[in-house]
């Protein structure tokens, strides 16, 4: 390669660097929540103050790979932490590729040994608990033995329950653990059975397909979340959903 053009290249590839280190990473200090447009399915991709990287659910295809490419711009996909709900495949199918061609350091799912009964991760200042399921416990709805993740940084707290079903969420001792949470992952895309009235949240993420066949979310649940006025945020309406934390 001649001089000019190896120098040309460096430059290019310096001011590509300045303008994704100013432009598209955000500031360090703040944790970022992206509730992923997966069409039907959950993908939630986290950055740490620390720009680590957290991936709970992978989505039902290829569509968390294109958010990888914007957040691991030249470079190979490298996960600090992985949490996979349960093994559907609206959940698991796009996790399954991701697992294979990016680093992991850390992998838990549902059927992980739960080294207590509230399980606790932190990561630069973020906490992650593990509040379902407990250890060893088995139920015919897949669905039910979702993990039911609350993510805590600074004062904020944000739930992340898979498809956990609403007689789980609304046990006395889930609701004593989870309180009440800024963010809310709406269980099971919106559909009824992971309706639990009694969970108080401040805003709500559907993460739900146009036009999808199960005909989720469910009227119910909508109503419920309007008479509570909690503020609804929609992934088939408004695309991926963000959430800066400072
Ligand atoms: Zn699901």
């Amino acid at each position: 390669m001649k001089l000019h053009t190896l120098a040309l290249t460096y430059l290019i590839y310096f001011l590509l660097s300045v303008v994704y280190n100013l432009v598209i990473t955000p500031a360090k200090g703040s944790l970022y929540v992206r509730f992923l447009d997966v069409g039907q399915g959950d993908a939630v991709l986290i950055k740490t103050p620390n720009s680590r990287f957290i991936l709970v659910d992978g989505g039902p295809d290829f569509s968390v790979d294109y958010y990888l490419s914007e957040a691991f711009l030249f470079r190979k996909c490298r996960f600090d932490m992985v949490f996979l709900t349960h093994p559907h495949s609206d959940h698991y199918s796009g996790l399954q590729r991701l697992r294979k061609r990016c680093g992991i350091d850390f992998y838990h799912d549902n059927t992980s040994p739960n080294p207590s009964s509230h399980a606790k991760f932190m990561i630069d200042g973020v906490m992650i608990e593990r509040l379902c399921p407990p250890n060893g416990y088995h139920s015919k709805d897949i669905n039910d033995t979702s993990l039911v993740l609350l993510i805590t940084y600074k004062n904020k707290r944000i739930l992340l329950t898979g498809d956990a079903g609403g007689h789980i969420l609304c046990r006395d001792d889930m609701l004593k653990k989870i309180g009440t949470v800024d963010i809310y992952k709406v269980s099971h895309h919106g559909s009824a059975s992971g309706l639990c009235r009694l969970l108080i949240a401040k805003e709500a993420v559907i993460s739900v397909g146009k036009n999808n066949p199960f005909g989720h979310p469910s009227f119910e649940v909508v109503n419920h979340l309007m008479e509570s006025r909690t503020v609804i945020r929609r992934t088939d309406k408004e695309g991926t959903i963000e959430y800066k934390i400072l």
